[in-house]
């Protein structure tokens, strides 16, 4: 009976251990709900028998993962390559899986990334990214979500940001430092010297401005919930602190709890979704600087209650969360709003700024081919509107529905003067004197070749917007609601 008692004692402390390091404020909130309790007794119900198992056995290794990738890797050269963003405090490399029917090649479509094991006695995350990463080579081909993936999103995948804090066994890195903690922050500006930061986080920071990201999610353990901006309050109160993108975050948040097995069932977080900052507020956060800094929605996933369980519930975890993380990816073309920005006069790719009316954010075009992709609430009607310097801004109203769709913008150039268009499209450079000779031509002995003339480049400009729109079409890839602005 003695026994018994102890292994039931042991094990409420260590839930509470667990929750305690990460979640210091849900313990004085008061909630509990004992349906959500239950779940999560019979998830770990045999982790918690055997309370002095070794936590690490059948979990890989720093050099197993390593190996997990490159295995990978060779497997799945066809739909993939592998790459490092950089080195941890011990000299770790941080192996990052592209998943893409054109990895390493740029291209008009939405890039998502995926991070596991930012804290490193958080170690649930890795072991699910390698699987995922399997399932997607597995099954591309055979199913049609993993092929829309493959074929339409660049999936990265870092299984472990922290791997010294893996081997050992704690939450911050080998100095000790929670790199959760470790991002400039929009209220505190404390760490804002980069010089500063450690090495993985470093390693974050450039690989955002590398490659533009629309959005991502970090996975993390002791909770189950799906976590959006912002994380922190200015006065540091304990409130719910909506970002500009609120609506979008509970619906991309939602996107995972609704798929997942049992995350939206929560009566402790309603629909398996919270606020970071009504839940605890943190700063320097990964979450909140993804959103203001990379223009990338990121979300904080708490995927297992335990943060290490036996590794014999990493494949019921796996099961629990594989539609999820699927769907989430999924999510970037199957809704929202995409397209390019170009200009008028030369068909050229304008990377401009996308904004919605309402939204106070701005997302960015890519810089290579000017695709935006602008994640948003779906069934609602939005007003987007492109802006780029030197050209006049274009503003359209859509009803978005369930579906994704397109919308292109053609922007002018900002002049008025028909001078000044005649020498955009003609490309030479005319002076202000060669303009008030053209007025003088034009009404002098040489009327009729230049009324030719202008006929030509009259229909020369037709041919060049028919090529544009030509253009815009062929880089089209699903069969999305369209409009051309
Ligand atoms: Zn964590």
């Amino acid at each position: 009976m003695n026994l018994v008692i102890c292994l039931l004692f042991s094990c409420f402390l260590r839930h509470v251990i667990a929750r305690g390091a990460q979640r210091s404020t849900s313990l004085s909130s008061g909630f509990r709900n004992d349906s959500y309790a239950a779940i999560t007794r019979h998830l770990f119900e045999e982790n918690q028998s055997q309370p002095s198992i070794d936590i690490a056995r059948g979990y890989m290794t720093n050099s197993e993962l390593e190996k997990a990738v490159k295995e990978f890797g060779q497997r799945c050269s066809h739909i993939s390559r592998i790459y490092s963003i950089g080195t941890s405090v011990k000299g770790v490399p941080l192996w990052v899986i592209e998943i893409s029917d054109k990895p390493g090649e740029e291209e008009p479509e939405p890039a998502f990334k995926f991070v596991g094991n930012v804290h490193g006695d958080e170690p649930v995350g890795r072991e699910l990214l390698i699987l995922l990463a399997n399932w997607i080579c597995d099954n591309y081909m055979r199913d049609p979500l993993v092929k829309l993936i493959v074929e339409n999103v660049h999936l990265h995948i870092l299984p472990s940001m922290n791997p010294d804090g893996f081997s050992l066994r704690r939450r911050g890195n080998a100095n000790g430092i929670d790199l959760n903690r470790d991002f400039p922050d929009q209220f505190f500006p404390w760490n804002d010297y980069e010089d500063a930061r450690q090495p993985e986080t470093k390693a974050i920071m450039s690989w955002l401005r590398e490659i533009h990201f629309t959005a991502s999610a970090s996975l993390h353990g002791g909770a189950l919930v799906a976590n959006y901006p912002w994380d922190g309050t200015q006065d540091k109160r304990r409130n719910y602190y909506a970002c500009p993108d609120d609506g979008t975050f509970r619906f991309l948040a939602s996107v995972y709890s609704q798929s997942h097995y049992n995350m939206s069932l929560s009566k402790e977080f309603k629909g398996g979704i919270t606020n970071g900052a009504s839940w605890y507020p943190i700063y320097g956060g990964m979450q909140d600087w993804n959103y203001i800094y990379g223009g990338c929605f990121e979300l904080t996933l708490e995927i297992s209650d335990n943060k290490w369980p036996n590794a014999k519930e990493l494949p019921t975890i796996w099961e629990y969360n594989k539609i999820s993380m699927l769907n989430l990816v999924a999510s970037l073309v199957k809704t929202g709003v995409h397209g390019r920005v170009f200009s008028s006069d030369r068909g050229r790719p304008l990377p401009g700024s996308i904004t919605i009316k309402g939204i106070n954010y701005t997302v960015k075009a890519g810089m290579a081919f000017a695709d935006y992709h602008r994640i948003l609430v779906p069934v609602e009607r939005y007003e987007v509107m492109a802006a780029v310097p030197g050209y006049k801004s274009k503003a359209t109203s859509i009803w978005l529905g369930e579906e994704a769709m397109t919308v292109d913008f053609i922007l002018d150039p900002g002049v008025t003067s028909e001078g000044t268009l005649l020498q955009s499209i003609c490309g030479c450079n005319c002076g202000h004197k060669s303009r008030h000779l053209l007025v003088d031509y034009f009404w002098g002995i040489h009327f009729e070749v230049y009324l030719v003339l202008i006929v030509v480049l009259a229909f020369l400009c037709f041919l060049l917007r028919r090529r544009i729109k030509f253009n815009l079409l062929k880089h089209r890839q699903s069969p999305k609601r369209s409009v051309m602005v």
